[in-house]
């Protein structure tokens, strides 16, 4: 899961995204974009695959792509391999939603399916693209983009934090969150959005934290937020007081700390999306109960702390399935 960024206001949008993007780099990623809305409301999409400066020089450090609003990307991976086409923002077949997506959309094979036969058409392996096209399919039907943002929450599962721009709308960059961090911030000159509060930090203290299924529809003079229920939510205005060195590592002192504490969280995050109703359901990975019966030998490819972790797991794995497991380096 990787960063997201985006701003709306009366700065030129492609130079701040890009500085947000910088600022996110240390989580890792590996392909990059930005979506700008320039003044005749066209919207230019521009990506790179490996370092930033890629993407930076193709657009003359950003200066080179007009607009005041926009979103950007760094991508690790999940679904799709890293690749131009994989790259985040993407655009609905229809041109009406382009977006970008930290997270994983579980049921995104039934949607592709179900999409595909309405006529939606897909560029890329990811599950983001099926969400952009899921969200082209209610904006279609409802008209408005609350509603289309509302519904799409309810129907995707997984987790999600969304940067959306709709094509006909000119003045608003729309957020959503499920499961994965969003926070929008504050300022003099507009509102900035991002993954993670160190991305906005030079720009402004006063950010609101998107809380689970919320959504929010940002204009260069206001905000407003909503719950999926299109409920108005009244948020309270965080003042950051740590520096933003400090705020990249959340107020720990050093970033082992700060993964070391994060582990409860990381294992739940994990292994929620493999559990519905208190039970282990792997419908989504594609393995069915006899398949896993059946198996009689498991291989554990990993490198770095991963292949030791592998090393330990192996005779946990080994002593409750019985089944003989080796590890690799990968
Ligand atoms: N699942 C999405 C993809 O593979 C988003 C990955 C991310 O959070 O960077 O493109």
């Amino acid at each position: 899961m990787c960063g997201i960024i985006g701003y709306i206001g009366q700065e030129q949008a492609a130079p701040i995204l890009l500085d947000g993007l910088k600022r996110l780099e240390y989580r890792g990623f590996d392909s990059a974009g930005v979506a700008v809305r320039d003044q005749a409301g066209r919207i230019r999409v521009v990506k790179s695959c490996g370092k930033l400066s890629e993407l930076s020089e193709k657009i003359n450090g950003g200066r080179s792509v007009f607009g005041f609003c926009g979103i950007g990307h760094t991508r690790w991976a999940t679904h799709g391999e890293p690749s131009l086409v994989n790259s985040h923002p993407h655009v609905s077949s229809d041109g009406a939603v382009t977006l970008v997506h930290n997270g994983i959309i579980e049921n995104h094979a039934e949607l592709k399916a179900m999409l595909s036969q309405k006529g939606y058409s897909f560029l890329s392996d990811t599950d983001t693209e099926v969400a952009a096209n899921l969200l082209a399919c209610y904006y279609e039907r409802f008209g408005e983009p609350e509603f289309a943002i509302a519904e799409t929450m309810k129907t995707l599962r997984g987790s999600f934090a969304f940067g959306i721009m709709f094509e006909d709308d000119k003045h608003t960059v729309y957020a959503a969150a499920k499961e994965s961090p969003l926070v929008i911030g504050g300022a003099d000159d507009g509102y900035y959005m991002a993954s993670d509060v160190s991305a906005i930090l030079s720009h402004t203290r006063r950010v609101y934290y998107l809380d689970n299924m919320q959504l929010a529809a940002v204009k260069s003079d206001g905000i407003c937020f909503f719950d999926a229920e299109l409920s108005p939510v009244n948020k309270e205005c965080v003042e950051i007081t740590w520096d933003a060195n400090a705020a990249e590592k959340c107020g720990y002192e050093h970033f082992l700390i700060k993964e070391i504490e994060e582990q409860p969280r990381a294992v739940s995050d994990t292994l929620k999306h493999y559990i519905r109703d208190g039970e282990i359901d792997l419908s989504d990975v594609g393995i069915t109960d006899e398949q896993i019966k059946g198996l009689e030998r498991i291989y554990m490819i990993a490198c770095g702390s991963a292949y030791h972790v592998a090393e330990v797991a192996r005779y946990g794995r080994e002593k409750i399935a019985k089944i003989p497991v080796d590890t690799e380096v990968a």
